[in-house]
């Protein structure tokens, strides 16, 4: 295993998190064996037009995916992540998850490129947060009336444009770049590992498995997050 790194070396550092990071948690993960996509058909859950088609029946899927992820509990290797961030000011997290389980560890600011299970939005009045349990607390606007959709990037929809420019900028500025649990196949979002590599950070890649990216990490740490993060990673 690789030796500890002390954060206060770095002035900036980025923990760039993906579905692996909350696997020992128990969070479903989206494909392979057990995944939802196996079981369900995207077309008819995670996309605008299965929305658009039938809005309750989408929303009635994710609550469900809600009921899942309330279920589960953050792992010591969320719990680290916060306690580095509380630590070290220039500590950022970058999430491709949507889970909400960096939050709920105690993460105070969290990027998250794919959205949340934990906000809803309306095409006109903007997004608001709706954290109380796994039912929404209302599906239509309180302005407007139309149907409110979870604010999750979908299967077909594009980024936010903004969210990706603060992730963006946070690893410019990365002289430590950490990806935990990505396989680093869902683009825009595994772009941003080349972009650290370009800028001159010091990559480590924490992975039970080799990725399309491992050859652009120096270290490779093939252990679970939740015990390589605070093994490794020491404020
Ligand atoms: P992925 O499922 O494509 O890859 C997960 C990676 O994590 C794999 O490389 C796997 O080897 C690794 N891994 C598995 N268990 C691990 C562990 N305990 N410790 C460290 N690594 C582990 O995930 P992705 O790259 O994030 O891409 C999937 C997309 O699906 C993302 O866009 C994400 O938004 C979404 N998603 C989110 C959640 C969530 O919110 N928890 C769950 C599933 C999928």
């Amino acid at each position: 295993m690789m030796t500890p790194i002390l954060l206060n070396e770095y002035r900036r550092v980025v923990f760039f998190t993906g579905a692996g990071m909350s696997a020992e948690s128990g969070v479903p993960t989206y494909r392979g064996r057990g995944g939802i996509w196996a079981e369900y058909d995207w077309e008819e859950y995670a996309c605008q037009d299965a929305f658009d088609t039938d809005p309750r029946k989408v929303l009635d899927f994710h609550e469900q995916r809600r009921a899942k992820v309330l279920a589960c509990q953050p792992h010591a290797g969320h719990r680290h992540l916060a306690t580095l961030q509380a630590a070290h000011p220039g500590v950022g997290i970058v999430t491709q998850n949507t889970d909400g389980m960096h939050q709920r560890a105690g993460a105070k600011s969290v990027v998250e490129l794919h959205g949340s299970l934990w906000r809803i939005r309306c095409p006109r009045h903007g997004t608001m947060e709706d954290l109380a349990s796994p039912a929404y607390a209302r599906r239509d606007c309180p302005h407007c009336g139309t149907p409110l959709r979870p604010d999750i990037t979908w299967f077909e929809d594009p980024v936010n444009a903004a969210v990706f420019e603060q992730a963006r900028n946070l690893i410019t500025q990365a002289e430590l770049f950490v990806a935990v649990g990505t396989s680093a196949i869902v683009y825009p979002a595994a772009g941003l590992i080349p972009l650290a590599k370009q800028v001159g950070a010091q990559m480590v890649e924490v992975n039970v498995d080799d990725t399309e990216m491992s050859r652009l990490f120096l270290e490779r740490v093939r252990e679970p997050a939740g015990t390589a993060l605070p093994e490794l990673f020491l404020a």
